[in-house]
């Protein structure tokens, strides 16, 4: 789950997880290009697995959930619409990783379909996300407060990309939008770009997603985490009212959990995370 990334939805859990080819967004950075941006290659050796066969090895594999993430998870909305309701049954927990971009009536079979989780990907203000994805930036607000308000799980990712959305006014936006639309305590994942596809600058440095997290602090969002920097103390969960420290991550995995209900022990404090799916 850290991987995704999800911070306060089953800590720790495994999620058996899939992607396929292609994607309904044109970002020139796109990390996972080498699928993204081609057509399906069924010539690779990738059968089809059904949806129960996923549940299966699921289970054989020791995770707790399924998960549809790496290029855009609503290019298999029929197969995750047929697979979340198995892997309910199954007692396993379902996740998206998304940029947020489809139609209502796909966010409501998926919200039907048993979605537990979703982490939105909230690429920039709206010039750069027409600019660069070719797409309305309202839309995926729009989409991620759909999914809140229908009781799915919302984490928002940003990419933080020079010269695409790092400056102040830019980010100050995001967090906002991000407090007024989903609520203060919604994790935010300020994440580590690095050179892929058509995109050249240099890795983001450090200290932007630093100032990142603080923009976003200091604009009301309570849990913001810097991702893809391994060893950094800003993966971790502190408790916003006494900072205890109550999770503690490095790279793509959780180290130490202090907590197992969603109450800070120290001062006792409620905290929005997810430990269990109810049975
Ligand atoms: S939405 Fe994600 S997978 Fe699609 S092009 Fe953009 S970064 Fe790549």
């Amino acid at each position: 789950m850290e991987k995704k990334p999800f911070y306060h939805l089953f800590p720790g859990d495994l999620a058996l997880t899939c992607g396929t080819w292609s994607c309904n967004f044109t970002c020139p950075w796109c990390q996972n290009w080498e699928i993204s941006k081609c057509p399906p290659q069924p010539d690779l050796g990738f059968g089809y697995t059904t949806p129960e066969e996923f549940v299966r090895m699921a289970q054989e594999e020791g995770c707790q959930g399924v998960s549809l993430s790496f290029n855009e998870p609503t290019l298999l909305l029929e197969w995750a619409v047929d697979l979340f309701p198995l892997a309910k049954r199954a007692g396993l927990h379902t996740t998206f990783v998304t940029n947020g971009y489809m139609g209502e009536e796909a966010l409501e079979v998926l919200v039907a379909a048993g979605l537990d989780g979703a982490n939105v990907d909230w690429k920039g203000g709206p010039a750069a996300v027409q600019k660069f994805c070719g797409a309305d930036f309202e839309v995926v607000v729009k989409n991620s407060r759909f999914l809140k308000r229908h009781g799915v799980h919302v984490e928002v990712t940003t990419l933080i990309i020079p010269g695409v959305n790092e400056d102040e006014g830019t980010l100050r936006f995001l967090a906002e939008r991000i407090r007024e639309e989903l609520g203060s305590t919604t994790p935010w994942h300020v994440t580590r770009y690095f050179p892929a596809y058509q995109f050249r600058a240099p890795p983001t440095p450090i200290s932007l997603l630093e100032k990142a997290k603080e923009i976003g602090e200091a604009t009301g969002l309570r849990f913001v985490y810097v991702g893809n920097v391994p060893g950094h103390p800003g993966q971790n969960t502190y408790c916003p009212g006494c900072k205890a420290l109550l999770i503690e991550r490095d790279g793509l995995s959780l180290v130490a959990s202090h907590i197992s209900a969603n109450v800070c022990p120290r001062c006792r404090d409620g905290l929005p995370i997810r430990f269990h799916i109810e049975k």
